[in-house]
């Protein structure tokens, strides 16, 4: 599904990204670790097309992606969360969730000022897919909420909310699990295997080591831009270059 072949960033002097490669097949759960600064943000960022790499190049689906732009890469199916949250200031959590939608719909401004029937069904399609997004993040309940009024948990799920109303194919999650408590992880964890059944790919950055230990079936591990291992998580928890690389040794 995803191809990635010696992708480099480099920023001024520093070498972010170094030569990364690595592939991933559709419904696989994939994680990237590795030390903070390690490039992985910008590795996602590559991907969605947010930064033009400085070589190396993106396929997806056999296509060459590579520096289309993020709208593009949208339209291919491919979204991304961010690391910090996003502010979605006054709307209600329902709200929120259709501007993801949005830019599936069909209807034309024109059919939804006179109310077309297609604008209708159009509209009530979009309502009936938010609502089910919600409900698969447990969120059902605080659809009438306002955004900003989310605890930072909830405010996490509704950025992969919103992601994933778009229908994507390839979800790229920087960071899901940051500032969740235990409990919120767990669930998390279970949140990412109910994406990927329903036939959204997903591929993690994450710093919980016993998260990504139980929800990924394979691992990519990155430091100072390079990939110094990759397999399965007993692999790398057994990998030499991977303990020295977080011992700092
Ligand atoms: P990670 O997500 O693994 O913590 P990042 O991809 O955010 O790491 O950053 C990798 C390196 O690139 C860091 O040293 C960071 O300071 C640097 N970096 C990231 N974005 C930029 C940028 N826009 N301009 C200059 N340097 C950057
Ligand atoms: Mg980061």
């Amino acid at each position: 599904m995803l191809e990635v072949r010696g992708l480099t960033k480099i920023f001024g002097g520093l070498t972010a990204v170094n030569d990364l490669n690595f592939t991933l097949d559709a419904g696989e759960i994939l994680s990237i670790i590795g030390p903070n600064g390690a490039g992985k943000s910008t590795c996602f960022k590559l991907i969605a097309s947010f930064l033009n790499p400085t070589s190396g190049t993106v396929r997806f689906n056999g296509k060459d992606i590579t520096g289309i732009g993020p709208h593009a890469v949208a339209r291919h199916g491919i979204v991304r969360t961010f690391q910090e949250n996003t502010s979605f200031q006054d709307m209600t959590v329902r709200e929120t969730v259709l501007l993801g939608y949005h830019k599936d719909c069909k209807a034309s401004l024109a059919g939804m000022i006179f109310r077309t029937p297609r604008a209708r069904k159009d509209e009530r399609e979009a309502g009936e897919y938010a609502d089910h997004v919600l409900d698969l993040l447990g969120m059902a309940h605080l659809a009438n909420t306002v955004s900003a009024a989310l605890p930072h948990g909830m405010l996490r799920n509704l950025g992969i909310a919103v992601a994933l109303a778009a229908k994507p194919k390839l979800i790229l999650l920087d960071e899901p699990f940051a500032g969740l408590n235990s409990d919120e992880t767990k669930r998390g964890v279970e949140l990412i295997r109910k994406i990927r059944d329903e036939g959204v790919t997903p591929i993690l950055v994450e710093h919980d080591m016993a998260a990504v230990m139980s929800v990924s079936e394979r691992i990519v591990v990155v430091s100072f831009g390079s990939k110094i291992a990759e397999g399965t998580p007993a692999e790398i928890q057994q990998n030499e270059k991977v303990i020295e690389a977080y011992l700092g040794a």
